[in-house]
């Protein structure tokens, strides 16, 4: 009796641990547990080629009434990675498993280019041209972010010296992703004047003083009067704002080759880089005291006092005053207007009258904001200076990447034939054309 009792008690027992799971099981299953994301999934992000792109941080959790509270987090596992620097699509993949569900997302990225390529054009030192004279491209480049270099996609048109008057010449690029940029220069053609009667008889004795610079724009025939010097032409290297904390590797740089530049310096850095770079042979140029454009474009007597206490400086490093000059933002710059409209005519005409020689450039490295690259700065110096007699280079020497790319122009011009010098207030002026 007793034993059938137990037997009994199990037996009932075990029937209500069955009926108890088979509840469970139940329960379980009418409860409907999910495993939701914290982040929707199938969205697609586009993101630019280069930037950064943060991936969503996407926890797994899940969703029911018992047993598990909602939002009880869940191992989740992700997979997938975006490389911004490779254009394509990339899928970002996440799944969890639990509490008898699973799930698992996707998230597309498109890492897409839709950045125009920039065009850099080198620029135009005649201020007009004949009719039928050949048109003699001062050069260019084109860079994209995603595409690198593109000079050499660049469609170039409107070229036409047939007849006189305003021509534009436009240049385009495209790049790789439909990305599509326009430039362009304007030359003035001119008719040819008839040639006079040779009735002059007098022997060519007298000296041309023209400035050879100049010259070509004014006289037709400008080969006449600056031949261009035998061995290719001269390099003059310019470098504004310094000195930096570069600037002495980059006089190391010109030492080793023996090579003279010019520095337009400002009242920045170690001032004993220019006791220095006086010392082994460079110009010394004044560029600003303060370079800051709002204070020196005021007025013409603001200019003059920082341009004065820049010479000071000058004087107290080297032993002696400079008397050649470069504008911040060149003689061309239009943000002077904003301060003091006319200004900059004004001040070439003081200057002038003060005994100052200011100097632009006809070559840009694109240093300014063109390009961080030191490939570029290259080609646009080299490309720039081809067929050129003078070349007024414009760089930065507070520019790691431009400083590094001297030695490789420097290396090319002496293979090339041509000579490098510095300048001083008796060299070719090369003057933009002033806008205020
Ligand atoms: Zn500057």
């Amino acid at each position: 009796m007793r034993i059938r009792g137990i037997r009994l008690i199990v037996t009932i027992f075990m029937a209500a641990i069955v009926l108890f799971i088979a509840a469970a099981g139940l329960i379980f299953r009418l409860n409907n547990f999910k495993i939701e994301f914290s982040v929707p999934t199938g969205e697609t992000d586009t993101v630019e080629y280069g930037s950064e792109y943060l991936s969503p941080q996407v926890d797994a959790f899940v969703v029911g009434k018992i047993f598990y509270k909602t939002g009880k987090k869940i191992k989740i596992q992700r997979d997938g990675a975006v490389d911004t620097k490779t254009l394509g699509t990339y899928k970002l993949t996440w799944s969890a498993q639990g509490v008898g569900a699973e799930n698992s997302g996707v998230r597309t990225v498109n890492v897409v280019d839709t950045t125009p390529p920039e065009i850099l054009l080198q620029p135009y030192s005649k201020d007009f041209i004949y009719t039928n004279e050949e048109y003699i491209e001062p050069g260019y480049t084109a860079t994209d972010a995603a595409d690198g270099d593109l000079t050499s996609a660049v469609i170039v048109e409107g070229i036409d010296t047939s007849s006189p008057g305003d021509k534009e010449i436009v240049y385009t690029v495209t790049d790789k992703s439909g990305n599509s940029a326009t430039v362009s220069r304007t030359i003035t053609v001119k008719e040819k004047p008839k040639p006079k009667p040779v009735v002059v008889v007098s022997p060519p004795d007298a000296v041309p003083t023209t400035d050879p610079a100049v010259a070509p724009d004014a006289i037709p025939a400008p080969e006449v009067v600056t031949p261009a010097p035998a061995n290719g032409g001269v390099i003059y290297l310019t470098f504004d704002d310094g000195p930096s904390i570069y600037t002495a590797q980059l006089l190391d740089v010109l030492a080793k080759y023996g090579v003279k530049a010019t520095f337009f310096v400002t009242g920045r850095g170690d001032r004993s880089l220019i006791t220095r770079a006086a010392a082994e042979g460079h110009s010394i140029g004044i560029h600003s005291l303060t370079h800051n454009y709002s204070q020196i474009y005021s007025s013409e007597d603001a200019f003059l006092a920082d341009i004065d206490a820049m010479n000071e400086i000058i004087m107290q490093q080297t032993g002696s005053y400079t008397n050649i000059l470069r504008f911040p933002g060149g003689s061309s710059n239009t943000i002077s207007r904003k301060y003091c409209p006319g200004i900059m005519s004004r001040l070439a005409n003081i200057l002038t009258e003060r005994g100052f020689v200011y100097f632009d450039w006809n070559v840009l490295s694109g240093d300014a904001g063109g390009t961080k690259n030191t490939g570029t700065v290259y080609t646009n110096v080299i490309n720039g200076i081809r067929g050129k007699a003078h070349s007024v280079v414009l760089q930065h020497d507070t520019k790691s990447f431009s400083v590094n790319a001297v030695e490789s122009i420097v290396v090319w011009g002496l293979n090339n034939g041509y000579t490098f010098a510095p300048l001083n207030a008796g060299s070719p002026t090369v003057h933009q054309r002033i806008n205020n």
